[in-house]
């Protein structure tokens, strides 16, 4: 109850994280008068931070390079008046419909309406070459870099749909595919998984283990060597391209059993909305999205986020908390008339 007694500043929207849907949720609150605060990660620009040309966001006519985007992006959230913190986040503590505080270190920052926006990392195999030939032949995007290796050899690795939607994308390009699985099992949807199997350019090696990413002369990805899951026997595999597609892990750790999430630790939202199941918390990007991962479908929810923000802050009076009498004691206002949802004021109503 301390705390609630300080003169402190009370935002009307937090955001956390630095990458499309972060930096859309900004632009579209900054221009709203919001005066959004954004906590954009010590490495700021999200996965878009380590990728090389980015061909398919549309506006870019020639493509342009993922750190380029990312500054840009950020650059029109700040002419807008966005304030950033290039920090990671320590802790927050979620409110379902009262205050949301945010922690770096000791120090706290308190807002009516947070816009969690943390993304999701591929998982990676941690094996030599992996980060080091990072942009020069090794990729987790197929979407993103499989048309850089038309007519080359490729290997994808991993056995569930992703690795099978990476593949049959990039099969498109690759003058021969080779999917590399550590079982002969598949994970992968048996529709996906027939999909991939039936094109022509693309063969199964199961069960292998990639060991590492080797380099050429040139310094790009030769080789990748292998060892039979079983036998032990290892053998090198040429490739211009090699995609890591085994999944993704969104980072939600900072939220994990505060807000709603999947057995998966995506953050749940309403279907159509960026609502969580709090009331002031609205949840965008990667850190929800299971499927599509895209930069430009991101920055759709990031706009998508900013604009509950908007209507919650409209449509609902301010936490208690947020209300002081001249004097320092609270003004009480009736909870029930703060939630969002279909029924709530936040809801439906535009
Ligand atoms: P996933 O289903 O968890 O599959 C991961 C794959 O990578 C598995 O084959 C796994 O092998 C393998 N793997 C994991 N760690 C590995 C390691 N260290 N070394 C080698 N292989 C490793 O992940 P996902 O394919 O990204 O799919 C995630 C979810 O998104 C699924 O629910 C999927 O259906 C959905 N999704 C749907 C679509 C679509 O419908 N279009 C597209 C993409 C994803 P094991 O099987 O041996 O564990």
């Amino acid at each position: 109850m301390a705390d609630m007694t300080d003169n402190k500043k009370v935002e009307n929207v937090i955001i956390i994280g630095g990458g499309p849907a972060g930096y859309t949720a900004a632009l579209y609150t900054a221009r709203a008068n919001l005066e959004p605060l954004v906590f954009e990660g010590f490495q700021w620009g999200g996965q878009l931070q380590n990728t090389t040309d980015v061909e398919n966001y549309p506006g870019y006519p020639e493509g342009i390079m993922g750190p380029e985007m990312m500054s840009q992006f950020r650059a029109q959230a700040e002419r807008f008046g966005t304030r950033f913190v290039t920090d990671d986040v320590d802790r927050v503590e979620l409110s379902d419909g009262g205050l949301q505080k945010v922690f770096l270190g000791d120090e706290e920052h308190r807002a009516k309406t947070v816009i969690l926006a943390m993304g999701a990392e591929p998982k990676r195999l941690g094996i030599p070459g992996e980060r080091e030939l990072g942009g020069r032949g090794v990729s987790t995007c197929g979407v993103c870099d499989g048309a850089f290796f038309k007519d080359q050899p490729v290997i994808v690795v991993g056995g569930g749909d992703s690795a099978m939607e990476d593949s049959i994308f990039i099969s498109k390009y690759a003058s021969k595919l080779t999917i590399v699985n550590r079982r002969d099992e598949f994970r992968a949807s048996k529709i996906m998984f027939d999909r991939a199997s039936e094109k022509d350019n693309i063969d199964l090696k199961t069960p292998y283990v990639p060991e590492e990413f080797v380099a050429g002369e040139d310094g790009k990805l030769a080789t990748i060597r292998v060892r039979h899951a079983e036998t032990g026997e290892t053998e090198e595999i040429a490739a211009g391209g090699a995609f890591v597609a085994i999944g993704h892990i969104p980072k939600s750790e900072i939220v994990k059993g505060q807000v709603e999430t999947d057995e998966d630790g995506y953050i749940v939202t309403e279907p159509g909305s960026t609502r969580t199941n709090l009331a002031g918390v609205l949840a965008v990007g990667d850190v929800v999205d299971h499927t599509y991962r895209q930069a430009v479908t991101a920055a759709g929810t990031g706009c998508m986020g900013a604009l509950d923000a908007e209507r919650y802050l409209r449509d609902s009076p301010p936490p208690v908390e947020a209300h002081w009498m001249p004097g320092g004691e609270p003004v009480e206002i009736a909870p029930s008339s703060w939630r969002s949802g279909p029924t709530g004021a936040g809801g439906a109503s535009c």
